[in-house]
């Protein structure tokens, strides 16, 4: 199963690619988790994504293409992959088809999580995560149980200012995705207001 998960920021991708993965036995791909990795590793790459993502600026797609380009190439991936945060642009998209192509592959499925832009900025200025876990928890709706509650982090992206810039990219840079992906007949739509377990259960049911 090789699999997209499209969405604005704060549409639960993170947190629903974590519940899917057991399901379905493939890995779970985030642009945004390798760039972190980066960036706390100091690496080259690292340096230059970290000023991007402060600013809620999406990094240059060569750097990113190039990553996925190499971890959609390794033996783990190569009976299928859950791509969360990947692509974001119609280039990227264009360069993923090209890879997949040149294996002789294709995409499963492209979910996109719909969620309101108003519901967008409650959603990540509550969002905590536990680096000790990686679990995804919110303030209000999704409430971190008390012996973690001390331990978590707040990303550095999601302020309000920077989830504004975000979201803003999201309609320019990204939306261009869903006709793409429409018009070659594998996208599916999943409303993604809800608790995490409605979510599931209907992108499970999307998925088949
Ligand atoms: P995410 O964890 O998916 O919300 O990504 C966090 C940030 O990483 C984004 O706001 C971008 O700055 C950067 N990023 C992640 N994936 C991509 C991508 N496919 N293209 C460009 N920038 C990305």
């Amino acid at each position: 199963m090789r699999m997209i998960l499209v969405g604005p920021p704060g549409a639960g991708k993170g947190t629903q690619a974590a519940r899917l993965l057991e399901r379905y036995g493939i890995p779970h791909i985030s642009t945004g988790d390798m760039l972190r990795a980066a960036v706390k590793e100091g690496t080259e790459l690292g340096k230059q994504a970290d000023a991007c993502m402060k600013r809620g600026d999406l990094v240059p797609d060569e750097v990113v293409i190039g990553l996925v380009q190499e971890r959609i190439a390794k033996p783990d991936a190569q009976k299928g992959f859950m791509l969360d945060g990947f692509p974001r642009t119609l280039p990227q998209a264009q360069a993923l088809q090209t890879a997949l192509d040149e294996s002789g592959v294709d995409l499963d499925a492209v979910v996109l999580i719909e969620v309101p832009d108003q519901l967008i900025v409650d959603r990540i200025t509550g969002r905590r995560s536990d680096p000790e876990t990686g679990a995804i928890y919110h303030l209000k709706f999704n409430p971190p149980p008390a012996d973690v509650a001390d331990r978590l982090v707040q990303r550095k992206d999601d302020t309000e200012e920077a989830c504004v810039a975000r979201l803003e990219k999201y309609h320019s840079q990204t939306a261009p995705i869903v006709p793409f992906y429409e018009k070659r007949g594998v996208l599916t739509r999943v409303d993604g207001v809800g608790t995490p377990d409605e979510v599931t259960a209907r992108l499970v049911d999307a998925i088949g």
